[in-house]
């Protein structure tokens, strides 16, 4: 079986752009692949964490991805934190990367101007983490929403390089990328993407939002003027509600025009609206009960440490021994 490799970070409930873009694949692909999913609290600290609200916010995290159909006992579903190989592999292959190409890195562009008062070396070097999370267990197959398509190539780039310079070590993992919903927008800036990070609430669906918030929302969300449901160019907030739309009821964007021809964005917007909630209730009400029992998460990624471990062990003693490291 091929494996894969995904991570996802703790900075807050994940929002429908997480879940469409990345997480709603993850479960499906358990049974065809062996599956390593990762909270990654390592990368969150990039940007600035209250430590109980991490705390807090990593178990939450947690719970949600078993919630959204991750099973803990088909698949490693493990802490970062709680392996430390991938920080140590992080290290090696920094001295892999060059600075001019994480200079062109456009997560950091945006990260470090929303939080110019802490440009610090690890939201630099943010997509080596990334890279060592995924070649530490030889992924195959990366499940990602099209905004770490950038981070992915580096990671390629990486391993290619290193297996130039040594000999053959890592897998040179492929990007897995869904076609519709490969990136959801903002709601209140549709040239933006959906982010769970985002200070306005308003902006992003979170998956654990109401009905009624959710509904109200869509509502409010940006759209233009000319009032006609069709997917064209220019047309970004419209687009977006369409893409979102499409990506839960598989309808294509053609069939969508003609449900919506002679109707306002209103109507639009309450259909999109409603299957959001409709498909969003099963994975609220499951991360309820699971919150109700902390024994059974904690369990859960005691044991998921473990394999982690296990799995990434043999890979770092490699490259230790062909970086030319005296072994212990
Ligand atoms: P942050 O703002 O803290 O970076 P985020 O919402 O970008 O949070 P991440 O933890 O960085 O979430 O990413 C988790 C996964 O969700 C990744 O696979 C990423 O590609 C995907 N993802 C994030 N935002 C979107 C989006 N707007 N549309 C589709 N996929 C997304
Ligand atoms: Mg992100």
């Amino acid at each position: 079986k091929k494996r894969i490799f995904s991570g996802i970070q703790p900075t807050g409930i994940f929002t429908l752009g997480n879940y469409l873009g990345a997480i709603k694949n993850w479960g499906p692909l358990q049974d065809e692949y062996n599956c390593i999913y990762s909270i990654v609290d390592q990368h969150a600290i990039t940007v600035r964490q209250d430590p109980a609200k991490l705390r807090r916010q990593s178990l939450e995290c947690y719970a949600l991805l078993i919630a959204c159909g991750i099973d803990p006992e088909k698949s490693v579903l493990f802490i970062q934190s709680h392996n430390p190989a991938h920080a140590q592999l992080s290290w090696v292959l920094g001295c892999f990367t060059q600075f001019g190409e994480l200079s062109r890195m456009t997560q950091f562009k945006d990260k470090s101007q929303k939080n110019a008062d802490n440009i610090n070396a690890g939201l630099f070097t943010y997509p080596v983490l990334m890279a060592a999370d995924i070649l530490v267990y030889n992924a195959d197959l990366v499940p990602v929403g099209q905004d770490q398509k950038q981070h992915l190539e580096l990671a390629r780039d990486i391993a290619g390089r290193f297996n130039g310079v040594y000999s053959p070590t890592f897998t040179v993992p492929e990007g897995y990328i869904p076609k519709t919903s490969a990136k959801i927008m903002s709601l209140t800036e549709p040239g933006k993407k959906m982010s769970k990070s985002d200070p306005n609430p308003n902006g992003y669906i979170s998956i654990l939002d109401d009905v009624d918030t959710i509904l109200r929302k869509f509502k409010r969300a940006v759209t233009d003027s000319d009032g006609e449901v069709c997917y064209r160019a220019g047309k970004d907030g419209i687009n977006n509600l369409m893409s979102i739309y499409a990506s839960i009821t598989g309808k294509d964007f053609a069939a969508i025009e003609s449900e919506f021809t002679g109707k306002g964005y209103g109507d639009f917007k309450m259909a999109v609206g409603e299957c959001v909630a409709d498909c969003l209730r099963p994975v609220r009400e499951d991360f309820a009960r699971l919150m109700g029992d902390k024994a059974y998460l904690q369990a859960c990624y005691t044991k998921g440490a473990e394999s982690a471990r296990q799995l990434s062990a043999k890979c770092l003693r490699k490259v230790y021994k062909k970086v030319g490291f005296i072994e212990l």
